[in-house]
């Protein structure tokens, strides 16, 4: 079975596909056999698409910024040229899209109607950067392979069943009854990264307490009971909760109306400084990459060092909320860039937890570890760092669906 997975962002389209047996899925996640990504960003009205399978490598210029043309041609790079990996693009079986914003509606992948379509499209003004990027990943495939199934995976389903008491913000009900309210994001990640776990610990999902810490240029804390998402730190958008590369994650709301009223800051300069101007970048005023923050702390930059602290010192904080909603905790994960990548993030978010008995292995831990326990023997929580496979975990919902509409 082939199944094409696409993951579109505001200013990049990433896809792969993968050969899957229609008996049986692999235990472990298979390499894609191909694998592309178009970067938007390299000029104006124009891209950059990146090819790889497992024995070539290709870069083509994409000289308009024609979405519709250029999914064309990341699509022809499949069936023509060094990367071909198949004869005809009818051989792709299904086609799953990473969906960030489903609603409240769908707390599970769903193949994609007409009123699928519906629904993500009224959702635009929720995920103004994301909604008409799948929308338009939708449209080219059915333009360019008509009537394959498609499948959304949402970004928010696993957070679906969050009590009201954690979903619900402490503000006017009818803005809640308007659909203001903690949607949760990540959750692919989120609920990869608990069902690995469970599988590393050889337990079952229903015994374990889980917080998973998804540390990448965004970031988001989710707290898992036996396998469903009680609580976790984004909210209404992906803007609440942790510091974030450039994110500022939560803040006073009163800034705001403080900076428009006094200021003359717009909606729309408040959204720039908070989504892109903040978090890692605007604290230190260098980088919203860790890598950077870290070579300038070593030069003895004061406000590099500043942002790390606070990085640690908001991630903490926020472990302290997720542990309290689930009156305990049998595993801590982390996983995307920065949780798989940095040991100091680590250590330092593991600090202070004594009393929890958590205790973290320093040699396992700056041993680059990947899907493996990185906890002492004797510690009470097992602290595991999780290699996430947002693209594997979209083509196992596909694999899951098309047996059933089969
Ligand atoms: P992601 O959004 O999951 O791709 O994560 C990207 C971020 O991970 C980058 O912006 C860096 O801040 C961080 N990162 C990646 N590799 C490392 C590393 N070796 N050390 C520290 N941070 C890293």
């Amino acid at each position: 079975m082939k199944i094409l997975v696409l993951n579109a962002g505001s200013s990049s389209q990433k896809s792969c596909l993968y050969a899957l047996p229609s008996q049986n899925l692999p235990e472990h996640p298979p390499s894609p056999i191909w694998s592309a990504n178009i970067d938007w960003t390299v000029a104006e009205g124009r891209g950059l698409l990146k090819v790889k399978t497992p024995l070539t490598k290709q870069e083509i210029q994409l000289e308009s910024g024609d979405r519709l043309a250029g999914i064309t041609k990341m699509l022809n790079t499949l069936v023509e040229g060094e990367t071909k990996v198949l004869k005809d693009l009818s051989e792709i079986d299904i086609v799953g899209h990473r969906v960030v914003h489903g609603g409240s509606k769908y707390s599970e992948a769903v193949i994609i109607t007409p009123p699928v379509k519906e629904a993500i499209t009224n959702l635009i003004p929720l995920a103004p950067a994301h909604n008409p990027a799948h929308l338009e990943g939708i449209n080219a495939i059915e333009q360019i392979l008509g009537k394959v199934p498609q499948v959304a995976v949402f970004d928010t389903a696993f957070h679906a069943k969050i009590p009201p008491k954690a979903a619900v913000y402490p503000i006017p009900y009818q803005w809640y009854e308007q659909g203001i309210r903690r949607y949760g994001f990540h959750g692919i990640s989120h609920k990869y990264c608990a069902q690995k776990a469970a599988e590393i610990l050889g337990k079952p999902l229903k015994s374990l307490k889980i917080i998973t810490c998804h540390l990448g240029n965004g970031a988001s804390l989710a707290a898992i009971d036996g396998g469903i998402g009680i609580n976790t730190t984004m909210g209404f958008t992906p803007l609440e909760g942790l510091m974030m590369g450039a994110r500022s994650g939560s803040i006073d709301p009163a800034i705001l109306i403080y900076l428009m009223r006094e200021q003359g800051y717009t909606a729309d300069q408040l959204n720039e400084m908070l989504n892109q101007e903040s978090g890692f970048k605007g604290v230190s005023g260098i980088s919203a990459d860790l890598r950077a923050i870290i070579s300038a702390m070593a030069e003895g930059n004061q406000r590099a060092s500043l942002a790390l602290e606070m990085y640690i010192h908001r991630l903490k904080y926020h472990l302290g909320g997720m542990l309290a909603s689930l009156g305990g905790l049998d595993v801590l994960v982390f996983t995307a860039g920065i949780g798989e990548n940095s040991a100091l993030v680590r250590e330092k978010a593991c600090e202070g937890w004594d009393f929890l008995g958590l205790k973290l292995d320093t040699v396992k831990n700056n041993a680059r570890p990947e899907d493996i326990d990185i906890s002492t023997p004797d510690s009470a929580v097992r602290i595991l760092v999780i290699h996430t496979e947002e693209d594997w975990a979209i083509a196992q919902e596909c694999w899951h669906l098309r047996t059933t509409i089969e």
